[in-house]
């Protein structure tokens, strides 16, 4: 084997080697003073692309652009990055104005540029470290008031590093594709408004989910089968 070959396969086995981030001490540690719901929840929504935790390693900037600025949009924006900023600390997050040197975009646009949803977001991430590196949201003009709101507080989830929860668990908001969280009995227009009203901000759940998946806990690249063979040994 010449030198080149071998030097090109110990490189490929420390890099793979490098991207192996086993559970460390202080992970089992925080990891089973969870609740078992916590747990599983978080085993269903902590883990982005590649099963693998990926999240922000910096503070966070964010920028609001588009044709579709609704006036209630930059208040709901700054809302939702409130409701936020105690839950990812240490990190921070600043809204700005400079859309070029933002970290996390919201383009509310005309252009629907995906069927059938309300909205999406575009993350882009480092490959070795799995930190995330920018993050594109779209807000389509479908939805209107509170609705509308919901949908920029599900995407900036994703744009945290949160996936769809698989499994229903009622009072953790970002639960599904659909969002909707609105499972009352009662389709009476006035109850919708109230209930969506009541239910505007993150739940205690999800707020536990953010401070989890923010806290020295969770690891950047931790994998979804490391975690989920820890919490199945408990
Ligand atoms: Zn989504």
């Amino acid at each position: 084997m010449n030198s080149f070959i071998k030097l090109s396969i110990y490189l490929i086995i420390l890099i793979i080697h490098g991207c192996h981030k086993p559970v460390g001490v202080k992970t089992k540690d925080c990891v089973n003073k969870l609740t078992s719901d916590d747990k599983k929840l978080f085993s269903n929504i902590g883990f982005f692309y590649y099963k693998k935790i990926m999240k922000w390693d910096h503070d966070i900037s964010i920028a609001i652009k588009g044709d579709d600025i609704r006036p209630e949009d930059p208040e709901t924006v700054r809302a939702i990055v409130a409701e936020l900023t105690p839950l990812i600390t240490p990190l921070k997050i600043t809204l700005i104005k400079n859309v070029e040197k933002a970290d996390i975009t919201i383009d509310f646009t005309y252009e629907i540029t995906k069927l059938d949803i309300y909205g999406y977001t575009k993350p882009e991430f480092r490959l070795f470290s799995s930190a995330f590196k920018k993050a594109d949201v779209f807000i389509f003009p479908i939805q209107k008031g509170d609705y509308r709101w919901r949908t920029v507080q599900h995407e900036m989830m994703h744009a945290i590093g949160f996936n769809h929860n698989k499994t229903y668990l009622k009072d953790a908001k970002f639960y599904d594709t659909t969002m909707n969280a609105y499972v009352l009995k009662s389709y009476d227009k006035a109850d919708e408004d109230k209930f969506m009203k009541e239910h505007r901000k993150y739940s205690e759940t999800d707020k536990r989910m953010i401070k989890l998946l923010y806290s020295n806990c969770i690891p950047l690249g931790l994998s979804k089968k490391d975690f989920d063979e820890l919490i199945d040994s408990n």
